[in-house]
Order: C-alpha cells, then structure tokens, then sequence
C-alpha cells in the first residue's frame, strides 16, 4: 500500500462537487439560495447555452468583505453557522459552506461583491486556484459568473444532457425558487431570451401568474390551516386543471423547496377521487415549522428533509386541500369569480 496523506484542498473540493454540483441547474440552485441569504431583493439570472458555457447572478444583497471574500471560497467556510446549537435553527438556505469551493474547483469563477460601505472586489478562480484578486468598483451587491463549468472534469461534463434538458432543469429551479420567494422579483435570460419574470412584491398568486400564466392562476385556490407544530398556506388548482406529472407540485418548508414523496401523496390525497387517474394537480404549499422539528442536514443538496411528525403534517395538508375544494363545489357560481 502506498502512503496515507491528506487530500489537497482542491482534489478534496473536487471530490465534493461530485455530490453538489451534477449539473448547471446545481450551480443555478447554489447561488440562488447564496443570494437570498443575503437578503436581496432582487436576483437576475443570465444563462448561455444552458448553463455550460456561462451562468451569471447578479443580486442587490448585503455583498461580502474584501477581507473575507477569499474566505468565501474555502471548504466548510459558512457565515451562516457558527456553533452545533446554530445547526438545530437553520434559518439560512446554505450552511454547509460548501458550495462556493466545489463550484471553484470545477469551472471558472468570477466574483465582483461590494458592501456598499467600502471599495468592492473582483476575484478570479480557475479550477479552485486564485488567478487575480484586485479592488474593483462595484454597486452594493455580488455578481458571481461561472464559465466552461466541468472543462477540468470530462467524466462529469459526458454525463451532462442535452442543451434542451438542461435547460428545462435550470429554468424548473429558477420557478421553484420564485415560487418560494414571492418578494423577491426574478429573472431569467437564456441566450438573451427572458423565461422567467417575476414581480417580487411578495404576492404569491402574481408570482404563479408569472411562471404558469394568468388563466392557470385564476383557477387556483388558497388554503390555510394551521395547528400546534405547522402552519400551511399556499395555492391549489381546481380538479378541472391538471398535469400529466407531479412536476408542477412545490413543497416549501421556511422558505427551501424540498422534495418529499410522502407530502406529495397528502396533496393528492386532499383531492379524494377528484383528479383523473394519471393527473396531478398544480400546487404550491408553504409550511411554517419551528426549525427544531426538522432536520435539513439529511443530504448535500439539502432538498431532503427529515420532518417530525411528519404524519401529523400529511393529515394537515390532505384536510386543508380536501376543506378547501369541498367548498367551491358548495357555491360552483364562485368559480367563474376571481
Ligand atoms: P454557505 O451558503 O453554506 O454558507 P457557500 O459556499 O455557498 O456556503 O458560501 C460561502 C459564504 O460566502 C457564505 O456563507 C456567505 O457568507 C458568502 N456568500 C456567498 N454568496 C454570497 C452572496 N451572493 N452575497 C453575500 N455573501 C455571499
Ligand atoms: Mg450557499
């Protein structure tokens, strides 16, 4: 056997990138949520060729130090935890500080942030490795453009789809990302063409309007119902406006889409016999759980969550859909309204 050594930094962020970044669409995710920790009100979003050759965000959010922007870049470096207390609250959508490092490692990065307070940064990475770091002026805000994602990981870069399918993924989490957070105005621009906008003035059912279409969202319906643990709100579509997948189903639990098998069932459960076999429905729920109840610290992309009293949940979320649409069949004039 050869000897046992340490892995250098950048094989070590390499390798962790294997689980955070599969596609362009990872990258989109990362530096959406990165945006929205920082508090901005505002994120544009430019892609070209579906993310592989260049994938830019530019937000208004709080902006980071000069001092600690290469911080930002180190493995398990985080600003959003700092004690294993901190990890049982998360408020933040990131926390494990991973993403920035295992996005370096494996395309061009270039970062342009300033506070507003003091003179900005421009830092450029290729590979993991700083290739300049100079003062720069910059409005309040972090532009981070990431190029020729994959060019130093062929085997990844083989496994990447079609242009067309990549671009379905990013554009699907850039809309569950908007969906999430009605009060920030999104944007999307593939190849100069717009995709996706959003209002950002915090209403929910403008923000369905903007990504499924006004007639879709006229015949969608809010639910509410809370009890001790949760508290869920959101829009459902009548039984008369289906899809042919489950696709068009978001879970957010305090503000992170999540993906979860059982949730779903609930959903489609609080339509009792209403939907046609191999239809589902389109729908957006929010649930408002105390951080303690809920483990986000299951897998890497952290779209996993473990919930306690997860049963308790479900049987929340089937009576809210289920009381809502018994409803509109009470007074079918209400349907035409709205
Ligand atoms: P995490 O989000 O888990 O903390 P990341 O690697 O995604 O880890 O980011 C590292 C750190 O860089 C963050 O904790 C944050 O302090 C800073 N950062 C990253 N992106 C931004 C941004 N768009 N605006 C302000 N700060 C940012
Ligand atoms: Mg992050």
């Amino acid at each position: 056997m050869a000897k046992i050594q340490e892995l250098s930094e950048i094989l070590a962020n390499q390798i962790a990138a294997g689980e955070v970044i599969e596609r362009p669409a990872s990258v989109v995710k990362e530096l959406i949520e990165n945006a929205i920790d920082a508090g901005s009100t505002q994120i544009d979003i430019l892609i070209e060729e579906a993310g592989l050759r260049k994938i830019q965000i530019i937000d208004n959010g709080v902006g980071i130090d000069s001092d600690e922007v290469l911080n930002a870049f180190k493995r398990h470096a985080t600003s959003k935890i700092y004690s294993r207390d901190d990890l049982f609250r998360i408020r933040t959508l990131g926390f494990r500080g991973e993403a920035l490092p295992s996005i370096a490692s494996v395309s061009e990065i270039t970062l342009e942030t300033s506070t507003g307070s003091q003179q900005g940064t421009f830092v450029k990475l290729k590979g993991g490795q700083v290739i300049e770091e100079r003062p720069n002026q910059a409005r309040k805000g972090t532009t981070l453009t990431v190029e020729n994602l994959f060019f130093n990981t062929p085997a990844r870069l083989k496994y990447v789809k079609t242009l067309q399918t990549e671009l379905a993924n990013v554009t699907d989490i850039v809309n569950r990302m908007a969906l999430s957070h009605p009060q920030i105005a999104f944007r999307l621009v593939h190849d100069g063409n717009q995709l996706t906008r959003t209002a950002g003035n915090g209403d929910l059912k403008q923000t369905l309007a903007g990504i499924y279409g006004v007639s879709t969202a006229k015949k969608m319906r809010k639910i509410e119902k809370e009890d001790l643990d949760f508290k869920i709100s959101g829009y459902i579509s009548l039984p008369e406006i289906t899809r042919a997948s489950r696709n068009y189903i978001s879970i957010i639990i305090n503000g992170r889409y999540i993906k979860n098998y059982l949730l779903n069932k609930a959903i489609i459960a609080g339509y009792r016999s209403k939907l046609m076999v191999g239809r589902f429905p389109i729908a957006v729920i929010e649930i408002d759980i105390d951080p303690l109840l809920i483990d986000v610290n299951v897998h890497p992309t952290k779209q996993e969550v473990r919930i306690s009293k997860e049963k308790e949940l479900m049987e929340l979320i089937e009576a809210a859909i289920n009381e809502c649409l018994s409803g509109e069949q009470l007074i079918p004039e209400a349907l035409g309204n709205l």
